[in-house]
């Protein structure tokens, strides 16, 4: 590391330097294997980072879903699950953690966050309603389309420019979202659909003054607003600093004032809530509810355990008071920066501001000359992984995924790829090596080609597609 960086990021928070608020207490070994065992891992994997085998992998960025590290009291947790197929103590314990920190009525538990998107997609939506949202993600824009309902994307324009240096790239257009509303009409409107921080436009966040704009947007059309609450913590954290008035506000306390403007919430619990498997749903209307925990028993299990182990319950439950600490968000967010200021100091493409969970390579700022429909995020993520066994994503047209009328590409406006961290896992020296492969791949990025799509699923693409080298 530059000394340079520590000051950057001690200054924004007022002290020397940042570390992070725990010691390790047990380890995992990492191995690289040769480079020709990497490029026939990378044949094998038809091009795709998804279907590399995790043990053909060094430093393991694809992302930060169920990939933290749990802390010691969530393992002790574990220890205290009660198993019983019905009232385990657990699901009560999970009720009151949301209940206090997110401050929704009623709770149903699901195994990850797409089971809760489909209950919520099921329920609400009518073929032919639409679904305004700002910018779309993978599984939930696939759940409400599954329902019959009609994505419309209604974000901030600065969310597709990835040079754009706006506090929060997260926000809904109001004008936008209005258009919708009387172009359709507020009968033909399902929800809005409000996600924070939105991670295909980079992790970036959403303003406490938009979602109260937004709530008050639909109170005047009485359409309801549902969160997709997958990184609200680190959302809460932005919004801390920068907005006016929240500067001395504890996370914890952000985050319930804005959840409190939405109607409910969607949790992908592998994510901000630090376990390895588990979700959420909650909602405030009783109706709403009673149908929920009824239709989770026909697709996840029963209502107070919707498809995870007590065990799995109680270590979410610790997972969502110690995600909502200020030292945990600083440090987890600090670390994110500290790789992208490296390689902003590099002159590397990236999407800034540098997001909560993840840095985005800019692959068409990499590769100018490989044209979006060659795949060129696909293309470096691979590249990255034949240099160095540092596995990232694609965001980009592969996860785009095809236009159901016309089944053409959609063509994003951000063709990204995603190194995302997972939770306490990795340390500042891992940050330095995955700069430093980076630099390399963009020192050849000119030499660079792209590649073919030679297989193709029907549904979430990206998952299982293959390529080929053009
Ligand atoms: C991961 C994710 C989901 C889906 O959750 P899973 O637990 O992977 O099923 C939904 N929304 C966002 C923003 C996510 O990142």
């Amino acid at each position: 590391m530059t000394h340079h960086h520590s000051q950057t990021m001690g200054q924004q928070l007022g002290r020397r330097s940042w570390a992070e608020p725990w010691k390790i207490k047990m380890v995992e070994p990492l191995h690289m294997i040769s480079r020709k065992e990497r490029e026939q891992a990378l044949l094998e994997a038809g091009y795709n980072t998804f279907l590399l085998r995790s043990e053909a992998v060094y430093i393991d960025l694809l992302t930060d879903s169920g990939t933290s590290a749990m802390s010691d009291r969530q393992w002790a947790g574990m220890m205290l699950g009660d198993e019983a197929y019905a009232g385990s103590r657990n699901y009560y314990s999970l009720e009151e953690a949301v209940q206090t920190y997110y401050g929704y009525s009623y709770l149903v538990p699901t195994h990850q966050g797409r089971g809760a998107e489909h209950l919520i997609s099921q329920a609400v939506i009518k073929p032919g309603n639409y679904v305004p949202g700002n910018m779309y993600f993978t599984t939930t824009r696939l759940h409400q389309e599954i329902a019959g309902g009609i994505f419309v994307d209604v974000i901030t324009d600065e969310a597709h420019d990835p040079t754009s240096l706006h506090a929060f790239k997260g926000n809904i257009d109001l004008d936008k979202l209005e258009a919708v509303i009387k172009r359709e009409g507020a009968d033909n409107i399902a929800y809005v659909s409000l996600a924070g921080t939105v991670n295909m436009a980079g992790g970036q966040p959403v303003s406490m003054a938009n979602v109260k704009a937004v709530r008050a947007l639909c109170d005047r059309y009485n359409i309801r607003v549902y969160l997709d609450a997958t990184r609200m913590v680190e959302n809460a954290f932005f919004i801390q600093e920068r907005e006016e008035g929240y500067t001395d506000k504890p996370i914890a306390a952000i985050l319930k004032e804005f959840c409190s403007y939405t109607d409910g919430a969607w949790m992908s619990g592998k994510k901000d809530h630090l376990v390895n498997i588990g979700g959420w749903l909650a909602v405030n209307d009783p109706e709403l509810f009673e149908e929920l925990r009824n239709m989770v028993v026909v697709y996840e299990g029963l209502h107070t355990y919707g498809g995870l182990a007590g065990r799995d319950m109680e270590a979410m439950a610790i997972g969502i008071a110690e995600s909502v600490q200020d030292d945990h968000v600083r440090s987890r967010i600090g670390q994110v920066r500290y790789l992208g200021d490296l390689l902003i100091d590099w002159e590397i493409p990236i999407v800034q501001p540098i997001g909560g969970h993840a840095v985005f390579l800019d692959a068409k700022g990499f590769y100018p000359h490989i044209p979006q429909n060659q795949f060129p995020a696909q293309t470096l993520a691979a590249e990255l992984y034949r240099d160095s066994g540092i596995r990232s994503m694609e965001r980009g047209v592969a996860s785009a995924g095809r236009d159901p009328k016309t089944g053409d590409h959609y063509y994003p406006a951000l063709e990204l790829t995603r190194l995302t961290i997972p939770r306490r896992v990795y340390t500042q020296a891992h940050m330095d090596v995955v700069a430093e492969a980076i630099k390399t791949v963009y020192d050849a990025r000119e030499e660079t080609q792209g590649l073919k799509m030679v297989y193709e699923p029907k549904y979430l693409r990206f998952f299982q597609a293959r390529f080929e080298p053009i």
